[in-house]
């Protein structure tokens, strides 16, 4: 078991890599920054968004225009904030225009959350919307089909609950969506409350996408319409070690570990 200060090592080195990253011709071009993710390398709790906007690929930080704004109210309206958390997206460059990450993006994007995941070791991940639910399920199931569902899940090495839940742009402007999103939200401590799920004995590590464990999964419903792109932009196991490089600064390269 590497130590967390390996683990933190070891995250700076896929954050170095995936600054130098031009899998994407397009988005290599066009980006202004990488936006690897930020928050607590020891967190419990993990978020999977889509894709940075605007404004986190000007700060290099994940979620930090109004859909960011909306995520930190509701973690405050859990007991949590920033710092206890970790945040990543799907893709960690920003698509032009906010368009939908392409399934080669996704493709080409997804060693670097995995390897995320592996070194954070989350014992839950909520999936924000579509793209990231339909990535860490490895189904095509919409999210308006299985938001609120935790079920384990093997991701890299390790069991993970995934709970999938709506991604705060789309709940920016529709009341409803709110409601449930803060719904699903308030039954975060009891999941975190759990022991950590347990892996079944494999052969061979899982893949990402492998199938599911089910945990009190019931069958989903009806198919999600997609989500309005808003112009987008850590419980601690450990104290603070390393704090985020000051945001604002145009253009900054950032990791934004705690
Ligand atoms: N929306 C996302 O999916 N990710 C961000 O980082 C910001 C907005």
């Amino acid at each position: 078991m590497p130590s967390s200060q390996e683990r933190r090592e070891a995250l700076k080195a896929v954050y170095e890599q995936a600054r130098a990253c031009a899998r994407c011709s397009e988005l290599a071009a066009t980006r202004q920054t990488v936006v690897f993710g930020a928050g607590n390398a020891d967190a419990d709790l993990m978020f999977v968004g889509e894709a940075p906007g605007a404004n986190e690929d000007k700060q290099g930080l994940p979620f930090v225009g109004q859909a960011g704004k909306l995520l930190d109210k509701l973690l405050g309206e859990i007991g949590l904030e920033r710092g206890d958390v970790f945040i990543a997206n799907v893709l960690r460059c920003r698509p032009p225009g906010n368009r939908d990450p392409r399934p080669e993006e996704i493709d080409n994007c997804q060693e670097y959350l995995l390897r995320t995941v592996e070194l954070i070791e989350p014992r839950v991940i909520c999936t924000l919307g579509n793209f990231s639910t339909k990535l860490l399920r490895g189904d095509p199931a919409g999210i308006t089909r299985v938001h609120g569902q935790p079920e384990v899940r093997p991701i890299g090495r390790r069991a993970v609950r995934l709970y999938p839940i709506y991604h705060p742009a789309a709940a920016l402007y529709t009341p409803r969506m709110l409601e449930t999103l803060r719904e699903d939200f308030s039954r975060l401590p009891a999941l975190l409350a759990l022991a950590a799920p347990a892996l079944p004995e494999l052969d061979e590590p899982p893949e990402l996408d492998a199938p599911a464990i089910p945990e009190n999964h019931p069958e989903p419903v009806d198919e999600a319409p997609s989500e309005p792109k808003a112009p987008v932009s850590p419980t601690e196991r450990e104290p603070a070690q390393l704090l985020p490089t000051a945001p604002g600064a145009s253009h900054a390269p950032q990791l934004g570990l705690f």
